[in-house]
Order: structure tokens, then sequence, then C-alpha cells
């Protein structure tokens, strides 16, 4: 089965919690603290397969969720860190943010792309022991991992594309010019998923042709198949028309022709300008001259380059290969999209969504507000912390601290970013 489509949802590890604990040794009678911190969440991790052609996996399996960090313990021991999980997709896979919509990554290199990360662990009590504070009895807990609800959807990588109406000799045309085998019959619609081959038009020149299933008229607007596959053309950098010249069918060559570009223009408008190149196929059982007379003639008048070939008696294709390859190799690369930004939320915090909890000198404020902006800024950025002050001033953190009597010089400590309180 063919599966381009999926929504899963995936879940990064929680940090774990770091540890209160003194050292404990005979004849000694107080250690210092030697709680160890959490570990850290796995990550969710997008791999691309060029050995998966399908979305099929996630149609069974819709939840994925790393392994959380352990907790830390006594005698400075860490936490173990969650192990990672790594999710295999085919590779030109757009990963898209459920909820908005935006483009988060298209997995068209072979780059690992860490979908959702960990959560940081918990610091234990060991670091907040100072001259002054020796004998700490907190520890924070530790982040919670990264939650997400994604859509997945195939969209091939392949650098031409043929797209046609059914049964003009699309797949046959796959099938002599590369190593693929697609399913060729004649009736409409045999072919009920994308095929592609690897087209060898000459030393070191290669590329991947694409065969989608036919396309019919009002295909743009949901109706029968082919809308669903147009979408793997998108990406394509030419198009190879095909068209059945001989009339075999008794369709109109020329009207077929129309129908088919305004399909692909109502789909994406990006199409109609794609660079396209017509394959007049069936040319060994011409029926009607005239018609196909028309046929050339209106083709010369569009502008667009004409080969005519048949597919099934091997004529014409070495010329229409040689052709796209020439072309090909001034047209842009395949196109990668690039993520889309989402703006981060600004939605401000109300008092009950900081927690504030004093340990003498030490000021630990968690929730999930402040959980979210800390994950969102850059500290080794500038600006990102210029930003990060100015909400929690406009939150009135430092208002509140203030209230509950914090001293010049304490230390206000958020998940893992700790910084001393200045005026
Ligand atoms: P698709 O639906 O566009 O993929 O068309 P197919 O490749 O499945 O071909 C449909 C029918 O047309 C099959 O019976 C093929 O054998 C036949 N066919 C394809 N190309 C040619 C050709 O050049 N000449 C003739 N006579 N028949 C062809
Ligand atoms: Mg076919």
């Amino acid at each position: 089965m063919f599966v381009d489509r999926a929504t899963i949802k995936v879940k990064a590890g929680n940090g774990g919690n770091g540890s209160v604990s003194f050292h404990r040794e005979k004849y000694v009678a107080a250690g210092g603290p030697d709680g160890g911190d959490g570990g850290r969440g796995g990550n969710i991790i997008l791999v691309a397969d060029p050995n998966m052609s399908t979305l099929m996996d996630f149609r069974y399996k819709r939840k994925y969720t790393a392994e959380n960090g352990g907790d830390g313990m006594g005698k400075r021991c860490s936490g173990k860190d969650g192990e990672s999980l790594v999710i295999k997709v085919p590779k030109g896979t757009v990963v898209r943010d459920k909820e908005t919509g935006a483009i988060i990554k298209d997995m068209s290199d072979d780059k690992p792309f860490i979908l959702a990360k960990g959560g940081s662990g918990g610091w234990g009590n060991k670091h907040f022991a100072t001259p002054t504070r020796q004998a700490p009895r907190f520890a924070k807990s530790g982040l919670a991992g990264e939650a997400k609800e994604v859509t997945l959807e195939l969209k091939l990588l392949a650098d031409v594309g043929l797209v046609g109406f059914p049964n003009v000799g699309k797949s046959t045309l796959l099938s002599v010019v590369s190593k693929a085998h697609p399913k060729i019959a004649n009736y409409h619609f045999t072919t009920l998923y994308p095929n592609l081959g690897v087209v060898y038009a000459g030393e070191g020149v290669s590329f991947v042709m694409a065969d989608i299933p036919g396309i019919i008229e009002g295909a743009a607007d949901g109706a029968g198949l082919g809308h669903d596959f147009l979408r793997h053309i998108d990406r394509c950098r030419l198009i190879i028309h095909v068209v059945d010249i001989s009339g075999s069918e008794g369709r109109d060559p020329i009207e077929d022709f129309k129908t088919i570009n305004e399909e692909l223009k109502s789909y994406n408008p990006d199409l109609a300008e794609r660079r396209q190149i017509v394959a007049a196929n069936k040319c060994d059982i011409i029926e009607d001259e005239e018609k196909a007379d028309k046929f050339r003639a209106f083709i010369r008048e569009q502008g667009y380059d004409l080969f005519e070939i048949s597919a099934a008696a091997h004529m014409g294709i070495r010329e229409l290969i040689q052709a796209v390859a020439a072309e090909l190799a001034h047209l842009p690369p395949i196109t990668v999209y690039e993520p889309e930004v989402i703006e981060m939320e600004t939605a401000p915090a109300s008092p009950e969504d900081i927690v504030i909890n004093q340990y003498d000198d030490v000021w630990i404020l968690e929730g999930e507000w402040l959980e979210r902006l800390v994950r969102n800024i850059n500290f080794s950025d500038y600006e990102s912390r210029m930003y990060f002050d100015r909400s929690l001033r406009n939150a009135g953190v430092y208002d509140r601290l203030e209230d509950m009597g914090i001293n010049e010089g304490d230390t206000v400590s958020i998940f893992d970013i700790e910084f001393e309180y200045r005026r």
C-alpha cells in the first residue's frame, strides 16, 4: 500500500530530577552535599532513509516517546541519560507542525534532525554548595521533554515528472528508459502509486524520473485519482507532458494537452511555469494524420519542444532523453523547502504560572511559561538575553522577588539558567 501522508505525536524524554543528599561516612560527623544531577531526556531524531518509499509504517504506529532521564543520586552520581529515539522516514518527507501547518523540516538530505529535544536534567544539591551555603537542602527538577504533533507528507525527489491522461503511455516510457518496473496495461488507472526510475543519459549523466498516476479532469479539485499525487511533481525540475497523438482512444490530443495544463495550474500555479517538454507518444499507430498535424502545429505555436516517440516500439526515445538531460544541465536543482518560522508564543504569564521557592539565598523559579521561555532563548546571544530579562520584568517576576525579600547578590535559578540578582 502506498501511504504518503500521516500524522504522528512525538514526545522527547523528560530530564531526571536532581538529588538532595549528604555525604555520610563513619567517623565523619557531617559530610558535604553530594546529590547528583538528573540525566538528560532522550531526543526524538528523524533520519531520511533512501530505502523507504512510503509512510505506511506511520498508519499503525502514531505515538513515539523517547526515554526519560534518570534521577540523580547520592555520592555525586548523575542520573542516566535517556535513550534517544530514531524515527526513519522516506527521503523527501516534509514535516509540518500539525496546528499551524508551518514547515518544520524537509527531510531531503542525509543529516539527522532533532524533532523534539529531551529536557535537561535538574541539578543536584552539590551544585548549590558555596563556602557560605554548606548544606543546601534543595535540588532542581528536570525539564520536560518537548512534545509535538506533526504531519508527515512525502513529496518525491525527482528531477523529471511524467504527466498526462491515463493510458497515454507514461509507465511504458519510464520502463523503457530506466530499470523501474511500473505496472503497464491497457486500461485506465493501472498505475496506483508513483514510481521512480533512474535514467542514464550518458557517461556520468543521470537523472530521476517519476511516473505518477494519470491526472484526470477535476483532479486538482479532488475528483478521482491523481489529485493526491500531484504533490509528487511539486519538486520536479522539468515536466514531460505525455500525450497520445495516435487518437487511438478517440481523444483529441489538443484538448487533452490543455486540460492537463489547466489541472496543473489550478493545483499549483508554480507548476504552470515549470519547464515542460511534450512527448507525443504512440506515433507508431497514428490513425488520423490530419489530427496529428493539427496537434504538431498547435504545440509549435505554443512554443514547446515536441518529441514524437513510441514508447512501446522504442522510437524517438534517445532524442527525448538527450534533450531532457541537456535542459536539466541548466535548470535549478530540485526544490528543498525551507523551514517556516513559527512565532513564539507571547501570551503574558499570570502569577500562578510562575512558582517561586526560596532556599536561603537561592530563589528557584519554575512553571510551564518559564520553561517555554528558557527553551526559546539562545543565551549566547546578547539580544536574546535582553529579551529574556524584559520578559521576566514584564511578567512581574522581579517585583515579586523584591516583595518576598530578595537581596542583592542572591542567586536566581530558572531551570538550567542561573544568575546573580542585581537591582
Ligand atoms: P499510462 O497509464 O500513461 O501509464 O499508460 P501505460 O504505460 O500503462 O500504457 C497504456 C497502454 O498503451 C498499454 O497497453 C501500453 O502497451 C500501450 N502503449 C504505451 N506506449 C505505446 C506506444 O508507443 N505505442 C503503442 N502502440 N502502444 C503503447
Ligand atoms: Mg501508468
